[in-house]
């Protein structure tokens, strides 16, 4: 790939038609976009990430009507899909007998995961494209997102037949992920808050222990090379600090205190830090309100805190 030059739609469109993988900015994180239908594209992104097969990828598609051709949506789904997309929202539903994505896409599981992702340049690639298109994060496994064109062909670029620049990513966080099989579950916290999901549908449990479940919920995730400490409300010598309100800092997630500056800013930031070779990145105390609870939960999994 020419990684000097962004892709057209077309191109891309075309790439994906032809089971090529592309880097496709979403407005999360970069992707890398295959054809869920194709699982000879689908393994190669497994083999591009270094990803455990038994961790299933989030189908992207156009609209609503488009996400129904491949899942079961009941009440609640509609009513989520109907609210939050498009935007980061993802849904694990029961799979359509019929769905096109393919099984390796879904970890042979018989659910699927599928999001309608809001970027402008991700909604024009879907509808040229027409199918449904996987697209996990585009780091390689374990590595924080890329949220900046640059990092995405840093990581993955290498593997792709096209790439597309969107520029920076406005939300910064993966997406938020529902289960809606039995009792409506939080997977993982995102920019759609809790709170927010819960106001429509009523009370979320808690995610189970149960990998064979909610297979995403690796203990070490998201990690930059050096350690990183939290909470820490200033940086010793030798560490890289990621401040958070008011001070001169060369890394300051939000001077303001904004959590969703806070977001847009964290994998940037984690991995900038990360290039000055720190003996650790301390990184500031967060709140846990609202969009605190996705930040807080990428900084424990960065930290290898979480199991
Ligand atoms: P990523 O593609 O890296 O943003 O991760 C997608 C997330 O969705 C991971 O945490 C997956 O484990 C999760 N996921 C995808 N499909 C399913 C599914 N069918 N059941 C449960 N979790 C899923
Ligand atoms: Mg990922």
């Amino acid at each position: 790939m020419d990684a000097t030059r962004t892709a057209s739609v077309e191109e891309a469109a075309a790439a994906l038609g032809a089971g090529r993988l592309v880097i496709l900015p979403t407005e999360t994180v970069y992707g890398l976009a295959a054809d869920a239908s194709n699982p000879g594209a689908v393994a190669a992104i497994f083999e591009a990430k270094g990803r455990p097969r038994f961790n299933p990828l989030i189908s992207h598609v156009a609209d609503l009507e488009a996400a129904e051709r491949i899942a079961v949506f009941d009440i609640r789904a509609r009513r989520l899909a109907e609210r939050f997309w498009p935007g980061p929202l993802t849904l694990v539903l029961p799979v359509r007998a019929d769905t096109p994505v393919c099984d390796l896409a879904r970890a042979g599981l018989e659910t699927v995961a599928v999001r309608v992702p809001a970027h402008p340049l991700a909604r024009a690639v879907l509808q040229a494209f027409g199918g449904p298109v996987v697209a996990p994060s585009a780091n390689r496994s374990g590595r924080p997102s890329p949220t900046t064109f640059a990092d995405a062909v840093e990581e993955t670029g290498a593997a792709t037949a096209a790439a597309l620049d969107g520029g920076p990513c406005e939300v910064g966080l993966e997406s938020t992920v529902v289960a809606l099989l039995d009792e409506a579950r939080l997977l993982r916290p995102g920019a759609v808050t809790r709170a927010e999901i819960e106001a429509e549908i009523g009370p979320l449990a808690e995610a189970e222990a149960d990998a064979r479940r909610s297979p995403g919920r690796l203990a070490r995730h998201y990690s930059p090379k050096a350690p990183v400490r939290l909470d820490a409300t200033a940086p010793q010598p030798g560490e890289a600090y990621l401040a958070f309100g008011p001070g001169e800092h060369r890394w300051n997630l939000s001077p303001a205190g904004d959590l969703r500056q806070a977001a847009a800013r964290l994998f940037a930031y984690l991995r900038e830090a990360d290039r000055t070779d720190p003996t650790a990145i301390a990184v500031a105390p967060i709140p846990h309100e609202g969009l605190g609870e996705a930040i807080n939960d990428r900084l424990k999994r960065a930290a290898g805190y979480v199991g």
